[in-house]
């Protein structure tokens, strides 16, 4: 997954007026696979701060 391809996708769909349906994506998509605990967008997607699993080998 290319971050720069992702975010310029994402903003397209937010100016095509698919934002409420983008933010559930974002919101499974940066979800800890391991505790289920939400993750903050396109900053913590290499580590989960709540319980530390590496997530840089899950996506
Ligand atoms: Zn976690």
């Amino acid at each position: 997954m290319e971050d720069g391809e992702d975010v310029r996708a994402s903003s397209e769909r937010i100016k095509n007026g698919e934002t409420e349906a983008w933010l559930r994506e974002c919101e499974e998509k940066y979800k800890c696979p391991e505790c289920g605990k939400p993750l903050p967008v396109g900053r913590m997607k290499r580590k989960c701060y709540h319980c530390g699993a590496d997530l840089s080998k899950n996506s």
